[in-house]
């Protein structure tokens, strides 16, 4: 099995990230399932119906968007569209895509944060309404049923079962649960840009020599490098970070 993750600012620019070495082949392969983010999709129908989208800093420094209820619908609907779209995407190009939403068949099982801690004016403030959430847990079977109509390409919002909800959950985390749970042999990131180190892509990093260029990557790359040494850790055999501007395979 391959999981390929689709960031938010890849999708936006498929056209380009389809001819990027490799990536259709993968896509054309039975033994892939797709996960996709839709960040720039947010951001785009937030702004078109007017919804102000907060972003937060944690204690620990990462941004985060505030997931209020309202703020939660506009992220469904948005990745509903990112869904629709990367499958039309697909299915043009003769690829029997079959998009569903993460909450679909409980595909994606998360629990929602029932506390999430913000810096605001350098105050730690509690915040208890946010519909974000953790993943718990990948519905195998369910997805296994899927794989039987065609290549699934899944929107990364997750369904908590005890409070009943859709939930904001990171992508990248929902790509890397979906590696472990169904023993991948491969989990590819694909997004604008590789794993760049003093201004160039770096092609490939052993798990030992992860720690000493963590240094270089801020935001999602570190979160993704992060995800990357967890899963070649629990036997993932390679996690590959896809850009516009090359590749970089971790093993
Ligand atoms: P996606 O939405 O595609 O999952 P992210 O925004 O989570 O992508 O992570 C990719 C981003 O990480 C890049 O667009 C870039 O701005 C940022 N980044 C930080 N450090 C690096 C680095 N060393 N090399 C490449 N990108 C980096």
């Amino acid at each position: 099995m391959r999981i390929v993750k689709i960031g938010g600012a890849a999708l936006v620019r498929f056209e380009e990230v389809w001819a990027s070495d490799g990536l259709s082949s993968s896509l054309r392969s039975p033994d892939t399932v797709v996960v996709h983010g839709g960040s720039r999709h947010v951001d785009e129908l937030s702004r078109k119906l007017g919804v102000k989208i907060k972003r937060l800093t944690s204690p620990s420094g990462v941004t985060f968007r505030r997931t209020t209820k309202e703020v939660l619908d506009v992220y469904l609907a948005a990745m509903m569209r990112a869904n629709r779209e990367l499958v039309e995407f697909l299915q043009v190009r003769g690829i029997n895509a079959v998009g569903v939403m993460g909450i679909e068949h409980e595909l994606v099982i998360g629990r929602r944060k029932k506390l999430v801690k913000a810096v605001i004016n350098g105050k730690t403030v509690a915040i208890r309404d946010d519909y974000s959430g953790t993943v718990e847990r990948i519905n195998v079977g369910a997805l296994m049923e899927l794989r039987k109509l065609g290549l699934p390409v899944i929107a990364s919002v997750a369904y908590d079962p005890v409070e009943n909800v859709p939930l904001n959950v990171d992508g990248d985390k929902v790509a890397y649960h979906m590696a472990l749970a169904t023993k991948a042999r491969e989990l590819v990131f694909v997004s604008d840009s590789a794993f760049m180190a003093d201004g160039s892509v770096v092609e490939r990093v052993n798990l030992n020599e992860l720690p000493e260029l963590l240094g270089y990557a801020k935001g999602g790359m570190r979160k993704k490098l992060m995800m990357a040494a967890k899963a070649v850790e629990s036997g993932v055999e390679r996690v590959v970070i896809q850009g516009l501007n090359g590749r970089t395979v971790i093993t």
